[in-house]
């Protein structure tokens, strides 16, 4: 057969080539045509299929063939061909996407909202470069006086001071030092607001001031602040508080400070201590002073001479002055009448306030300010852009919402045991963070010291936080904002810490023998995680009564809170968040019947062989141990079970 004739669109002027050449067809020529459609196919091809596209954490099957420019049901076979099953209209998450590209040779690259609609910027002009204030958070134990001190701060403040000290909380503020200085407070105290802002990929702090009682010393709320503030790089300055108790004793906590790390200036040391009364008053100067002398060493800049971009703190209805929000301008100058895109919502500064309550014209970088004029409730965090005009604004908006609703619901990439290894192949982690928690200091000790023995050359494994106690809410919002995940060593998260690792899509991983942790986390590092037996928690109950059975032992009078439990179920007795027991279930009866499975909602006994320890009120975690084949779907099912 001659050449295929490929290309009905050929030009006449080809064409009259060939036909001129065909006057004396040799083989070779037919050969060579030949080798040259081919090429041609194979270019055309590859030109067609991108080297790398965007997308959003989920993709239809047709729309991913779209991007990539292949037929859908190419798409669909070679889906098949990887073992999972779908339909063109079919969401495959971001991961099979990538498999599935890679196939063709094409990068996918994961983009949020924000990078799918990034407002272009021009470049800073290094002549509009002026120095801008600090923007402080306060951190520490609770009651050691983080409250106390940021009111003391703001009495001090000289320029409020006449006014007569009243300000209005909007949930940041500014001082003005006596020598003429600028400093932002962000008025919400506590490390939630931190981790969460963080986890958003929003830090608006500069430094960290770290509040601790001098009679209380180190706290584990204290360490926690430590660790977030180290996480975020952001540097910390000491603030011993409390000095004016007689049983105060500062070296004491720079002694235990000096132990995680940080330590004083005048012990060798880079960390900034102040000895302070928030109480009354004592040592503020100097802490302020130790905040500019910080500041300069970051030197703080921000270009004043352009379109304003904040961050939103705080939002909040407001009776007759609709949503109000308080923001803080990181670069540019805010002015009356600015369109913006506040998250996914247009808007238009119709008034300002400052954090006195007086009306205002314009913001500068690092200035809190409250903004009238939103059409739609942004959340702590946004990113708040000023735009040209109102058109683009909205446009913007626009898309943004559209595509929110196409990624509400959905798969948030994080790290997990299991995806862990592809992760690292395509370079997005060379750290695998981890958090633990466990029922006693002793053992997350052992379980920290083993697991960073595991670091490789590729692989680093740090431990962010280890630490006693039940999986707190606040340890998921730090793994969510690190990228790490937990693990419980004999203890389990409080239902809020569960719900939101459910949300946050944050892998917890239970254990009670510390080798198994130390195995799974290998032989994830090493790529061949191969989770084939699964422990499933299928149901939870709590025991109302305790029966004492002759020759049988204890049975549970217990009431079903959630899920089923069956006669083949396994339990494990939990008491105040830690595990005390686990074993098999020997009887399950309905009355006096025996009964193969009890649902929500009712009351059983469960017989739980080998167990002598158990108390009213304690929690059954019933579970399954399940087998669970590898596919490629698989790391986006395990993240719901798992927590
Ligand atoms: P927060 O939980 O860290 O915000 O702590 P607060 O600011 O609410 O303070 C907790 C308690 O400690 C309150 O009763 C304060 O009055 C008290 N307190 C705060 N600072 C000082 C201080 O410098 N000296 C003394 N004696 N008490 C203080
Ligand atoms: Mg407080």
């Amino acid at each position: 057969a001659g050449p295929a004739p490929m290309d009905s669109g050929r030009s006449p002027a080809r064409k009259s080539t060939q036909r001129k050449r065909t006057g004396f067809v040799r083989k070779e020529d037919i050969e060579l045509e030949k080798e040259l459609q081919l090429k041609k196919k194979a270019e055309a091809r590859a030109i067609a299929i991108p080297k790398s596209i965007d997308i959003m954490e989920n993709i239809s099957v047709s729309d991913l063939a779209k991007k990539m420019n292949i037929k859908p049901a190419e798409l669909i076979a070679k889906l098949m061909a990887l073992g999972v099953m779908a339909t063109i209209n079919q969401k495959i998450d971001a991961e099979t996407a990538t498999i599935l590209a890679s196939e063709y040779g094409c990068e996918v690259k994961i983009v949020s909202l924000y990078d799918e609609t990034v407002i272009e910027k021009a470049a800073d002009n290094p002549d509009d470069l002026w120095h801008r204030p600090p923007i402080v958070t306060v951190m520490g134990h609770v009651d050691h006086g983080k409250t106390k001190l940021l009111d003391a701060i703001r009495k001090t403040d000289v320029v409020s001071g006449e006014y007569g000290g009243i300000t209005q909380h909007i949930g940041a503020y500014q001082v003005e030092t006596p020598s003429g200085d600028r400093i932002t407070f962000l008025d919400t105290p506590g490390h939630a607001a931190f981790t969460k802002m963080r986890a958003r990929g929003s830090q608006v702090t500069d430094i960290v001031i770290l509040v601790v009682s001098a009679v209380e010393g180190v706290m584990p709320q204290t360490k926690e602040a430590i660790d977030h503030a180290k996480a975020a790089g952001v540097p910390i300055i000491v603030a011993i508080n409390k000095i004016d108790l007689p049983e105060s004793n500062p070296d004491r906590v720079k002694t235990q400070l000096s132990e995680l790390g940080l330590i004083p200036e005048e012990w060798g040391g880079t960390t900034q201590f102040c000895e302070i009364s928030a109480l009354q008053k004592k040592g503020i100067a100097e802490l302020l002073d130790a905040i500019l002398l910080q500041a300069e060493i970051l030197e703080l800049t921000a270009s004043f001479n352009r379109m304003a971009e904040a961050k939103i703190i705080e939002s909040r209805i407001d009776q007759g002055r609709g949503i109000v929000a308080t923001i803080i301008v990181e670069k540019g100058t805010l002015r009356i009448g600015d369109s913006f895109v506040a998250g996914i919502f247009p808007g238009k500064v119709r008034a300002m306030f400052d954090d006195k309550g007086n009306r205002i014209e314009e913001a500068t970088p690092s200035t809190p300010v409250e903004v009238l004029g939103f059409e739609g409730m942004p959340n702590a965090g946004d990113p708040f852009e000023v735009v040209e005009d109102e058109k683009f604004a909205r446009a913007v908006s626009d898309k943004r919402q559209e595509l929110k609703k196409y990624e509400e619901g959905k798969n948030v990439k994080k790290v997990t045991l299991d995806n862990l290894y592809e992760t690292i192949s395509a370079g997005e982690v060379q750290e695998l963070k981890v958090i633990i928690k466990g029922d006693v200091q002793g053992s997350v000790e052992a379980l920290k010291g083993m697991l960073e023995k595991l670091s490789t050359r590729e692989v680093r494994l740090a431990v962010i936080r280890a630490a006693a106690g039940a999986i707190s809410e606040d340890d998921v919002m730090m793994a969510s904002a690190s990228d790490a995940i937990i693990i419980g060593f004999n203890v389990r998260p409080s239902p809020a810490a569960k719900l939101l690792a459910d949300r946050e899509k944050v892998d917890i991983r239970k254990y009670n023998i510390i080798y198994r942790a130390q195995e799974d986390i290998q032989k994830a590092m090493e790529g061949m995680l191969s989770p084939e037996l699964k422990e499933q928690d299928v149901g939870k109950a709590e025991v109302r009564n305790i029966f004492r059975v002759p020759k049988v032992g204890i049975v549970a009078g217990v009431y079903m809170l959630e899920g089923l439990v069956h006669r083949t179920s396994q339990v494990r007795v939990i008491r105040e968040n830690i595990e005390i027991f686990q074993g098999k279930i020997s009887s399950l009866k309905r009355f006096k019947d025996d009964v193969k499975e009890v649902v929500a909602g009712y009351e059983c006994g469960i017989g739980i062989a080998d167990c002598n320890d158990l108390k009213e009120g304690d929690i059954l975690e019933i579970f399954e141990t399940v087998e669970v084949a590898r596919t490629l779907g698989k790391a986006q099912e395990d993240g719901s079970d798992k927590a």
